[in-house]
């Protein structure tokens, strides 16, 4: 079958050979602690009740282009500012990911440029690659807060199409201070996405900017809010833009599942915002009981995980693994995170589970 490899090598793009695919560790029978998820169910008869909704839903039909509903109730819950006259609106694409790929999809042309710190979410470098973009990343300071000389050399350098702040920050858990990232805005002459995925966690945000500036939109998710397997995120921003975005949008690109389950879950919030307390106030817990460990420095968090640094991480990483808790390993020997790991925060028993295995873990390495 040398002929496939001839016409792989001639045909896929270099780039793209050049990639391994994003990698999904298999997690059956772990305490799994990777992913940021939320680790809550429903009640029982909250779940009920959601059944007996999914059972009048058409199948047999394609889901609603644009469901004005679902977008209401999103922009809605996320606090967009959608009055008459503020000239915003949302956008939904199938998790944030697909937003990230809209905009890449419409802003792309040879030589142009996506810019974002270093270390931040990979999906950023990731679609800049697959839709032919260059792509630059500016180290964090040492801290990991955002280094605005650095940034607004790149800016005034690269000239980007888009700059993505993730903020809270992926894989670092820390919000930048809020003047480095207006002042990223306003010296951006492209696009700036502050992404805001683990807004849920962090008791801060961007939405109230809207309308401030021509070149910001805010990005969310309700992955980290129980959801993740519905994939549903939402833009919010100048409707000018969003009109744009919504070009390279597949028609049907939020399933009709998605839809009548989003739109449930919505309509149930309080039960989603006590889950989301309880991880925030959890996260405190388990950050103090692992920074009173010896040999362990945890870096501050806004988000639903805690990163951390130990001697040895991928002996740590490994004993907790065989251990049953499936946890981050960032995978670095030298640079900013080197020997860091990154935890999500679980339910109570969970973190107890976790913070045992890491004690042990911590031995065995010694
Ligand atoms: N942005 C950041 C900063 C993230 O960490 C993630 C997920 N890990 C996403 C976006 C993607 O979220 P979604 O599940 O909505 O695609």
């Amino acid at each position: 079958m040398s002929s496939i490899n001839n016409k792989i090598t001639q045909w896929v793009r270099p780039e793209i050979r050049a990639l391994s695919a994003y990698h999904v560790p298999s997690s059956a029978d772990f305490i799994k602690l990777d992913a940021m998820e939320n680790p809550y169910h429903w009640p029982e008869a909250m779940v009920e009740e959601w059944l007996a909704v999914l059972r009048d839903v058409s199948l047999n039909r394609y889901p609603d282009p644009s469901p004005a509903g679902l977008k209401a109730s999103m922009g809605e819950a996320m606090g967009v500012p959608l009055h008459e006259g503020s000239g915003m609106d949302v956008l939904l694409g199938n998790g944030s990911d697909e937003l990230i790929q809209m905009i890449a999809m419409t802003l792309a042309q040879p030589g142009r440029v996506i810019m974002a710190p270093e270390p931040s979410f990979v999906m950023y470098k990731m679609i800049a690659t697959f839709t032919g973009m260059g792509y630059v990343g500016v180290p964090l300071a040492e801290d990991f807060s955002l280094d605005l000389d650095a940034m607004l050399s790149a800016i005034e350098q690269h000239q980007p199409a888009v700059v993505f702040l993730a903020y809270p920050n992926n894989p670092t858990g820390n919000l930048f201070d809020r003047e480095a990232v207006k002042a990223v805005i306003e010296a951006s002459p492209g696009l700036v996405v502050v992404d805001e995925a683990y807004h849920a966690f962090a008791g801060d945000s961007f939405m109230g900017e809207l309308g401030q500036y021509d070149n910001l939109v805010v990005m969310r998710t309700v992955s980290k809010m129980g959801l993740a397997g519905l994939r549903l995120g939402l833009l919010a921003g100048p409707s000018e833009w969003l009109a744009e975005f919504d070009k390279t949008r597949l028609p049907y690109n939020i399933n009709v599942l998605t839809q009548v389950s989003a739109e449930f879950a919505l309509a149930h919030r309080e039960v989603l915002d006590g889950q989301t307390q309880q991880i925030s106030a959890d996260r405190e817990l388990l950050a103090a009981e692992m920074a009173a460990l010896d040999g362990v420095t945890i870096f501050p968090s806004r988000a639903n995980f805690i990163l951390f640094r130990v001697d040895a991480a991928h002996e740590v990483f490994e004993s907790l693994k065989a251990q049953g808790v499936l946890i981050k390993n960032m995978g670095a020997d030298s640079g900013p995170l080197a020997q860091c790991l990154r935890v999500t925060v679980g339910t109570a028993e969970e973190n107890t589970a976790f913070l045992q295995a890491l004690e042990k873990a911590l031995k065995q390495a010694l």
